[in-house]
Formats: C-alpha cells, sequence, structure tokens
C-alpha cells in the first residue's frame, strides 16, 4: 500500500503519518524532514534547500524528484508500503511519482487529503513554530508557504480526484477523530 498524505502547511501530515506507520507498519518519507536533514548536517544539498525553504518557495521539481528517487532507492525499494509525506507538491512531481513507483513494479494506491481552512493552519503552524523552533514557521514564510500551496500544490487535489485516488479527511478536528476517518476511508477505498 502506497499512500500520499495531502495537504496544506500544518495541516497534520506529521502527526497522521506516525499513526498509520503504527497500525500499518508502513514505511516513512517526508521530503520536508529529508531537506531539513541535509540542512542540519550542512551538506552541499542542505545549502541549496535552506534558501528556498527559508523563502517558503519549492525546491524545483528536477532537483526535489531526484532527491525523492535516491531516498526510494536507498531505503524504500524493498518496502511493502510508503506514506509519502509532502510529496508530491506540483503536478510534474505527480507525474514523477508515477514513473517513480512504475519502474519499481508499485503503484500509488491512495491519496489522504487533509483538509483544513486557511485560518487554522496559520494557528497551527504558529503554535509548531513556538513549541520546535522550526525555522520556516513564523509568520511571514508561513504566508508564502501558504500562497506557494494555493497556487501550485491545490491543483493535485483535482489531478487525483479525477484517477479516483483522492480520499477528502476533514482535517480540522482532533487528531483521534481524523485518523478514523482516515482508515475508514482507506478501508472503503480498499473494497
Ligand atoms: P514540509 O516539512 O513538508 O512542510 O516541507 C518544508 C519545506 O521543504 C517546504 O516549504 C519546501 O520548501 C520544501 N519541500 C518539502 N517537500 C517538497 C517538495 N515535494 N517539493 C518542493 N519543495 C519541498
Amino acid at each position: 500500500m502506497n499512500i500520499v498524505l495531502f495537504g496544506g502547511p500544518g495541516s497534520g501530515k506529521g502527526t497522521q503519518s506516525e499513526k498509520l506507520i503504527e497500525k500499518y507498519g508502513l514505511h516513512h518519507i517526508s521530503t520536508g524532514e529529508v531537506l531539513r536533514d541535509h540542512i542540519k548536517r550542512e551538506t552541499e544539498l542542505g545549502k541549496i534547500a535552506k534558501k528556498y525553504i527559508d523563502e517558503g518557495q519549492l525546491i524545483p521539481d528536477d532537483l526535489m524528484i531526484q532527491i525523492l528517487d535516491d531516498v526510494i532507492e536507498k531505503e524504500a525499494k524493498d518496502k511493502p508500503g510508503v506514506i509519502f509525506d509532502g510529496f508530491p507538491r506540483t503536478i510534474p512531481q505527480a507525474e514523477a511519482l508515477n514513473q517513480l513507483l512504475k519502474k519499481r513494479n508499485k503503484e500509488l494506491h491512495a491519496v489522504v487529503g487533509l483538509e483544513v481552512p486557511d485560518d487554522e493552519l496559520v494557528k497551527r503552524m504558529i503554535n509548531r513554530g513556538k513549541l520546535t523552533g522550526r525555522a520556516d514557521d513564523n509568520e511571514e514564510t508561513i504566508k508564502k508557504r501558504l500562497n506557494v500551496y494555493h497556487s501550485q500544490t491545490s491543483p493535485l487535489r483535482e489531478h487525483y480526484k479525477k484517477q479516483g485516488k483522492y480520499l477528502a479527511i476533514d482535517g480540522s478536528r482532533d487528531i483521534d477523530q481524523i485518523f478514523d476517518s482516515i482508515i475508514k476511508e482507506l478501508d472503503n477505498h480498499q473494497k
């Protein structure tokens, strides 16, 4: 079972990923975490990524797709199922994900879309910034990230709806209620 966890910044992708991993034993790939790890280790890639992340912009598709291909090859190619958290974020990335899975004889099962209003996303990110010190969770960068989400990422909803893969989840409720809906939707989708 290969799943994409989809939603705006602060929509709860990381939190719900943890719960899904626990329940289904899936392997987790968060592209945001991969990039933050490079920044922490001060790699060449980390230096490039930091410029985009600090500006609230997306890492260019070619580079991001290459990074994902490498991560899948290194840690996920033999795994029975993967949660993609934060990827794809553009239509070209969605097309690339298809190819990356296909060349390994795998396919995308479903896209879980956590739907949360913008004002709630802002509140959550401000709060996370205070709790974790995450550098891009500041008011100015949050605004940019939301703009990027609406212009570049949200068209993926329609893209995956057309493919019958999009499962809409009301992500504004509490963590366990959201998780229950995800499980139900995934169960129904499988039948
Ligand atoms: P996230 O932790 O998923 O919120 O990602 C944090 C930041 O990393 C984003 O604001 C982007 O700058 C960058 N990033 C993460 N995933 C991607 C992706 N799939 N494509 C481009 N940039 C990404």
